[in-house]
């Protein structure tokens, strides 16, 4: 599937599309993806800024302190509550968005784990993804990863 990627919140009242494709795709398994996805992990799809467009309606934004002790925005629809993206503050101008909120979430596979710290004890970690205890130290390395997957096929 080509770019335009779209996505947005449950009610339907903030939608977003980004133009490109990703620059990496992995799964989060720090408390805050945890308390945002309302779930066992996040799943996040790494965006340049300038490519990541709100298309419709007016996000509220929250700022967090993440796992990394970094400070990152998070946009949410305040009608339903859902987290669409984030915007971390160190990482220059890129997106975050949240992959269960894209039309075909079905379309982007991640390719690692990251802070698997803190990660659910059940989680069977299966599929064989290289797993990073807390972030890679070098935020590169999960667009390296990605860009050996696209290449791979
Ligand atoms: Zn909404
Ligand atoms: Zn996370």
């Amino acid at each position: 599937m080509p770019p335009p990627y779209t996505g947005g919140c449950q009610c339907g009242a903030i939608r977003y599309e980004f133009s490109c494709e990703p620059l990496t795709v992995y799964t989060c398994h720090c408390t805050d993806c945890q308390k945002t996805a309302a779930s066992a992990f996040g799943m996040s799809v790494r965006v340049k800024a300038e490519n990541f467009t709100l298309t419709k309606g007016e996000p509220n934004s929250i700022d967090i302190v993440a796992d990394s002790g970094r400070t990152k925005t998070g946009l949410f629809c305040g009608d339903c509550g859902t987290r669409v993206c984030n915007k971390p503050g160190a990482n220059g101008p890129q997106v975050v968005v949240k992959a269960g909120t894209l039309d075909d979430p079905n379309w982007f596979r991640p390719i690692a784990h990251i802070w698997t710290r803190s990660a659910q004890g059940w989680f069977p970690f299966a599929d064989g993804l290289p797993k990073f205890e807390t972030a890679p130290e070098d935020p590169a390395a999960l667009n390296e990863l990605w860009d050996a997957h696209v290449a791979g096929g």
